[in-house]
């Protein structure tokens, strides 16, 4: 849609051009959200793709996605063959509700920082233990891993102006196993739960991601596989009752039956 409030775009090549951060910027990455509603309060956007970041960089250490990398660049990647968790990143894409021009567009940076349950880069970068470099206006770039950087429902630890710069999956992440599950109410429709788990060999560092049904990421850690019984009172202890997310993709009843269905598959799967 045409935003109408928008009066001037900058297209800087690097981020100290923007100088003083003022009310009514916004960052501009794919501008998939950004141009699907009206943005009364925004009027400059500044376009993050002049800033020429390489979309992908894989070390030894793990793989550096800048914020800048699309979704379809990340479609296309290829793991070394120990990167066992390589094919969780296409069926987290999978998961998006989204035509294939958005696809083409939207950065995973931008669903990030959009911060929503749904927000399937959200999923996969927090269960693979990805740690966020944010560039704050003023001040000394900070690191935050992904599971803490979305407090709520479109909402995140972003200070006005900061700039998410790049997501770090470390190697040892990437060389787990995985188990994944995830349920829309509607075909392609948005995910009511979408939860990964991940372990090292025989069970060992089991991670469970829950997201989608919660408003923000939630993880549980156990040093070895837990029973089915214990699985589900570490679920207790960390989720009440009410924390689950109630929209029109699913009641909250509906979504805490398929959070413990689901986590108990991904249990007995990597067990
Ligand atoms: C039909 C349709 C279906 C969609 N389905 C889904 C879905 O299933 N799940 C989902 O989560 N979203 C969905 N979205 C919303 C959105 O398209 C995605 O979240 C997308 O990934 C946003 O990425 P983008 O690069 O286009 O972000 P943009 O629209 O460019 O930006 C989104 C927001 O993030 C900010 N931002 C972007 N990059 C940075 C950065 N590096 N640092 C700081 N701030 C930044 C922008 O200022 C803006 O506020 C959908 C949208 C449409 C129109």
């Amino acid at each position: 849609m045409n935003l109408n409030t928008i009066v001037e775009v900058k297209r800087p090549s690097s981020s100290d051009q923007i100088g003083q951060w003022r009310d009514g910027y916004a960052w501009l990455a794919g501008g998939t959200w950004l141009f699907s509603e009206p943005q009364v309060a925004t009027s400059t956007l500044i376009d993050l793709d002049g800033l020429g970041w390489a979309p992908l960089t894989a070390t030894a250490d793990g793989l550096e996605i800048a914020a800048t990398c699309r979704v379809a660049d990340l479609h296309a990647f290829k793991g070394p063959p120990a990167w066992r968790a390589v094919p969780l990143f296409n069926r987290c894409i999978d998961a998006f509700l989204m035509s294939f021009k958005i696809w083409n567009a939207a950065t995973i940076g931008g669903n990030v920082c959009m911060s929503l349950p749904a927000g399937a880069m959200i999923s996969l970068t927090a269960a693979l233990e990805g740690v966020c470099t944010l560039w704050p206006r003023d001040g000394q770039p900070r690191e935050v891993p992904v599971v803490d950087f979305v407090t709520g429902n479109h909402k995140n630890v972003l200070q006005k102006g900061e700039l998410l710069r790049s997501i770090r999956l470390p190697a040892s992440a990437l060389t787990k196993r995985h188990a994944m599950r995830q349920m829309s109410l509607t075909h392609l429709g948005r995910s009511a739960a979408l939860i990964i788990g991940t372990a090292n060999d025989k069970g060992a560092d089991f991670l469970l991601t829950i997201t989608a049904s919660t408003p923000r990421p939630v993880q549980l850690r156990f040093a070895k596989m837990p029973s089915a019984e214990e699985l589900r009172h570490a679920i207790n202890d960390q989720l009440p009752g009410d924390g689950y997310f109630e929209d029109v993709h699913g009641s909250a009843r509906y979504k805490r039956h398929l959070t413990y269905y689901f986590a108990e598959q991904i249990r007995a799967e990597l067990a």
